[in-house]
Parts: C-alpha cells; structure tokens; sequence
C-alpha cells in the first residue's frame, strides 16, 4: 500500500502557465498507476483568496466542495479532505466552525488542508479553527511562507516561533507541516529571504523542523513538493539521518499541480532507492509510505 497525502484536482494554473494540463480525476489515477500509488489524499484549492488564480475560477469543478465530490466518484482510490479559510463564517476568533465539519463529514471528508491563509500561524483566528479540526479528529496540512506579505500560506519567522505557538495552542490538533516556510527551516542559521525559498547545501546546524518534531508531538509533515524533497536532499547524510529519526512522523506526498509530465515529483522513487540501499528499513518506509497516514486521518474507514 502506498498513500499519497498530497494531491490536487482540478485547474491550479494563472494565466502565465496556460500550457500546462489541469488535473482531472482520470489523470490523477493514471499518474498514480504509473508510480505504483494505491491511494492518493485529494485537498481542495483554494479555500484562501491569496491563492485564486483566474483559470481556475471557470473550471468546472472548481470550489472546494466540487473538488471533495469529484474526488469522492473514486472512493476505491481518492480520499478527500476539507478546507477551509480561518476567515470563513465571519472572519473572527470566535467563529464556530461545527456546521462546516459536520457536512465535510457527510461527504467523507477525513481532514483539512491544504489551509493556506496568508496570516500568521498564531493569530487567534487560525488558532481557532486549528483547536476545531483537533476536535472534530481532522488532521491539518498547511502551507507556509516566510516573512512578510507572502502570495499564500501562513507567514513565520526564522526559528518558526508563530509555528510553534500554534501548535501548542492546540495540542490535541495532528498539524501537517508543508511548504518553503516549513521546510526550509531544517536548518537554522536562514535569513528572512531563505525562509521564503529553498536553501541548497549542507545542514551545519539543526533548524526549528527538527526541533519542533522532539518538543511538539502534534507535529507531523508530508515530504512533497520541491520544498520537501530539497529539505531532505540538500544534505543527503543528515537526509537520511532525519528520515529515519522522524519515521513516525512523515509521510510521502507529491503536491504535483498539473497533469502533464513537467514537475513530475521524484519523491516515491526516492523512497524506494533509499530502501533498496539499506538506508531506510521496510518498516520506515511502510511507516512513512502509509502507516503514519492511517494513523493519523483518524476518520477513514478505508
Ligand atoms: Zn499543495
């Protein structure tokens, strides 16, 4: 079994990237047959303006709902997850979020992501929806950014202080790190532009990623994107080093946006290449390939 934890639907393309394909429910599943993928998490985009580009607005199946059920016409293969934006229902700390959860319910939802916000990870209104979807059993994933007005996704410092605030204001809430603004912090030493982006070379010293993952064990993150794979191949020793530490606590993803071949996502064959070498143990990469996603999408029945 191999779980993909981080995929799309739809049209995520501005008008600059018009020759790219967007991704249906068929090309989802073909792609995933080619990589040996069983099963894939569909997370609805966007829930955030920050991230409306204008194709996708005349998209068939475009809004979050449409996304959720397109993705629940394949529940053998697709498991879809809600979204939503912490300033939905009123744009305030104290809006409850409880008719949204139930009728995510409804429809098989089993979390909630990818949330992408462009607010500071510890306002009180993301607090407040992150406190919700702990206690409504949906796992979080997240995008970040750095400092600063960001296109998307919840803005940090260096050393990730917003990050970590949120995640023990709501202990009991499994969040699933993603995104330059998180990955780029598994090294510390950044300056406000590397926490934007993707630094290259060695790690000389630890960064809030690892940190973070030994102090708040409501952290979990998917490894997808350029922004994952970079973190753990930027170094390849301490790579491996921190695949194996935090085995319990990754899983694979892609974050693959369009259908076309352009950006296909080395991830999967990355995994399996460092468990041919003896580097990572079947067990790891079982954890990490699926176990952990089982764990913690605590409402899917599979
Ligand atoms: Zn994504």
């Amino acid at each position: 079994m191999i779980i993909d934890m981080h995929a799309h639907l739809g049209d995520l393309r501005s008008p600059g990237l018009l020759h790219r394909q967007p991704i249906t429910v068929e090309s989802l599943i073909a792609r995933m047959d080619q990589d040996g993928v069983d099963k894939a998490v569909v997370l609805p985009w966007p829930a955030c303006p920050e991230a409306v580009v204008f194709p996708g607005l005349v998209w068939p199946e475009s809004d979050v709902i449409a996304q959720i059920k397109a993705a629940g016409r394949r529940p053998d293969r697709l498991i879809p997850f809600g979204n939503a934006d912490p300033r939905w229902g009123g744009n305030s700390e104290r809006v409850d979020f409880s008719w949204l959860f139930e009728r995510f319910i409804e429809m098989g939802c089993v979390g909630m992501g990818e949330v992408s916000a462009n607010l500071y990870f510890d306002d009180p209104r993301v607090v407040n929806l992150f406190r919700q979807c702990g206690e409504w059993d949906f796992p979080v994933t997240i995008e970040s950014t750095g400092p600063g007005e960001g296109h998307y996704g919840f803005i940090d410092t260096a050393g990730s202080p917003r990050l970590e605030a949120l995640l023990k204001a709501a202990p009991e809430t499994t969040v699933i790190g993603h995104g330059p603004g998180f990955w780029a912090d598994i090294a510390g030493g950044l300056t406000d532009t590397d926490k934007c982006g993707y630094p290259k070379g060695p790690v000389h010293e630890e960064g809030s990623v690892p940190r973070l993952m030994r102090s708040c064990p409501n952290l979990y993150a998917d490894i997808s994107a350029g922004s994952g794979f970079n973190a753990l191949t930027r170094d390849p020793d301490f790579g491996v080093r921190f695949l194996n530490e935090f085995q319990d606590r990754l899983m694979f993803g892609t974050d693959m946006c369009f259908a076309d071949e352009e950006g296909r996502m080395p991830q999967i064959h990355f995994l399996r290449q460092l468990l041919q070498e003896g580097k990572i143990s079947r067990e790891a990469f079982d954890k990490m390939t699926y176990r952990n996603a089982l764990q913690v999408m605590k409402r899917y029945r599979g």
